[in-house]
């Protein structure tokens, strides 16, 4: 991935015009590419710290060649994949990169790692795709003699494949793709698709909670761990792979999520399924964001959800079709003029969802969740925008760089709550971003969708855009503490799927309580004696 944005060089996103037009009208802005990313020999980085002694006892567990303080490969291991992240290496601000990374192949190549990280008092912080957008990644160093950051891609292995059981035994740095193409040779899949896939990995998954495009159908990736395995400074744990047991509190549920801060996810067990040899996705629209999602509650709580279930509110919507015109979608912008003519009503919201399974299953399943949708006031807008938005599921990312050349802040943010508080916090997540942002005078656009469905409730995925101020970093912040106090005052959580890290990590005492610190605490402290586990992440610092 290159070191300043997304993706590689040569497959950068073009702004269609239409798209273009919206964001000169909404946002006032005009257009122009005003921001590059400095080169990355402008990009100023502290001195690497190491103690002496350290990096050979580095070099001793992984070989030489797998510790590295090289510029680029420092600059790539500075932070993760936010907005902030962004706005900071673009601009040559490299302060948080890690004195050196090293790269383990092995369980004793990583106990190895920690036990010299252990004796020369350096921080370690585990690294899969880089794509965390909460700090995760970032290198924190602080009290420390050094920190170093642990990229996991060497270990990339499948461990074992049980067709029969259907189950799949991955290591924790085999990535999305490689992932899906060691199970697509069995005729099987995982089925986990987040729209950082092409980047992100098996551990970075598990160690996140992280949730895929298609998790309303096939679960979080949370959901499809069977078992797994960690190394900590302290010593191995893990949770057998078993399809369930009564054998007090579930270990699993201690070490999934746990973000780094307690061990380094070597190896995980995951649910698989028979690859589709089907799939259908359609498109729906509804007159409003409520009028969709009532109808997506209804469809839920009578079994009747497909595998993927998104609802774009009205801002959304508009958004999306303004990308998408002259595409498949400009069909669906017709229907949907269609249907608010024939209803007196001035804008509406496109949905899609998408069944996958064999042939006979995906039309069984189509036809009842159409009837649902259909009697919750939805119109069938047919296959051409559900197809549209499968083949470009993974390239808003791509587009975010664009957007950053044109000075303009893009970020998203992520919650969920139970149907009955959801409108709530709907309204209050969206005005406190809206205010944050200077509704007035910046005139920033806010929009959401919903996009995993449960039975008690749903998540909500805000996504933001507004002017860029000179201080990037200070508009964000406010951006950032507003929609989470107005998160954590309507019932919401603090992260439905973007985890922790270091930006969730001071309403975690609002999420868990103080007593539930002080036991994620205890357990750092019994796993990682010697705090050298990704500082600064997950937990808050004690009050
Ligand atoms: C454009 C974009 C789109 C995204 N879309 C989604 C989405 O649809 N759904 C979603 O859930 N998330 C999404 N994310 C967030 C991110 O991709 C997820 O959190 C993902 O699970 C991180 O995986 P990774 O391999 O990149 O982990 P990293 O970013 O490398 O690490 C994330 C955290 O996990 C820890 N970690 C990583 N590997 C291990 C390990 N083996 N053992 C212990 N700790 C480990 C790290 O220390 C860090 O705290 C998106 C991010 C971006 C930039």
């Amino acid at each position: 991935m290159r070191w300043w944005g997304w993706g590689e060089d040569g497959h950068d996103a073009p702004i269609p015009e239409p798209a273009a037009g919206l964001l000169r009208e909404v946002l006032g802005t005009d257009g122009s590419v005003r921001r590059r990313p400095v080169a990355l020999e402008e990009v100023r980085l502290p001195d690497p710290r190491l103690p002496s002694g350290a990096r050979e006892r580095l070099a001793g567990a992984v070989g030489a060649e797998h510790v590295r303080d090289d510029r680029e490969v420092r600059v790539s291991h500075a932070t993760g994949r936010s907005y902030p992240d962004l706005v900071r290496l673009r601009s040559g601000d490299g302060s948080s990169a890690p004195d050196a990374v090293v790269l383990p192949a092995s369980a004793d190549d990583v106990a190895a790692v920690l036990a010299a990280c252990v004796e020369h008092r350096v921080a370690v912080v585990p690294f899969g795709g880089g794509t965390s957008v909460v700090g995760g990644v970032e290198p924190v160093g602080d009290g420390f003699a050094g920190v170093v950051s642990m990229d996991l891609r060497r270990l990339d292995r499948v461990v074992s494949i049980d067709r029969t059981s259907l189950l799949a035994t991955l290591e924790a740095g085999l990535s999305g793709p490689g992932a899906e193409r060691a199970l697509a040779a069995e005729g099987l899949t995982l089925g986990h698709y987040p729209q950082s896939f092409e980047y992100s990995t098996v551990g970075g998954w598990v160690a996140t909670r992280s949730a895929g495009q298609a998790s309303t159908g096939y679960g979080r990736i949370d959901e499809l761990v069977e078992g797994l395995s960690m190394v900590a400074p302290a010593g191995e744990i893990g949770s057998r792979p078993l399809p369930a047991s009564a054998a007090g509190p579930d270990l699993r549920e201690l070490l999934v999520g746990s973000e780094g801060v307690l061990g380094v996810i070597r190896e995980v067990t995951l649910r698989v399924r028979p690859a589709p040899s089907a799939s259908r996705y359609e498109g729906w629209w509804f007159g409003s964001f409520a009028e969709g999602r009532e109808a997506f509650r209804v469809m839920e709580q009578a079994d009747a959800s497909p595998d993927v279930a998104r609802l774009s509110d009205e801002e959304e919507t508009r958004f999306s079709l303004a990308f998408a015109s002259g595409t498949g979608a400009g069909t669906a912008a017709r229907l949907g003029r269609a249907y608010l003519r024939a209803r007196r009503r001035e804008s509406g919201c496109l949905a899609i969802v998408g069944f996958e399974g064999d042939e006979e299953d995906v039309e069984r399943r189509r036809v009842r969740t159409g009837a649902l949708l259909r009697a919750g006031g939805g119109m069938a807008l047919g296959r051409r925008p559900g197809d549209l938005w499968l083949h470009s599921r993974f390239a808003a990312p791509y587009l975010r760089d664009e957007l950053l050349d044109r000075g303009i802040l893009v970020e998203t943010l992520e919650t969920a709550a139970s149907w009955s508080g959801l409108d709530r916090l709907y309204r209050a997540t969206a005005d406190a971003l809206r205010s944050a942002l200077g509704e007035r005078e910046k005139r920033p656009f806010v929009m959401c969708h919903v996009s995993h469905l449960y039975r008690s409730g749903a998540s909500l995925y805000f996504t933001f855009l507004a002017e860029q101020e000179e201080d990037a970093l200070a508009q964000w912040r406010a951006a950032k503490q507003a929609a989470s106090e107005a998160i954590v005052a309507a019932g919401g959580t603090i992260t439905h799927h973007h985890a922790v890290g270091r930006d969730h990590a001071r309403w975690m005492r609002a999420e868990v309580g103080e007593m539930g610190l002080e036991l994620i605490r205890a357990a750092k402290e019994r796993l990682d004696p010697a705090g050298i586990m990704n500082p600064g992440k997950l937990l808050p610092p004690p009050e």
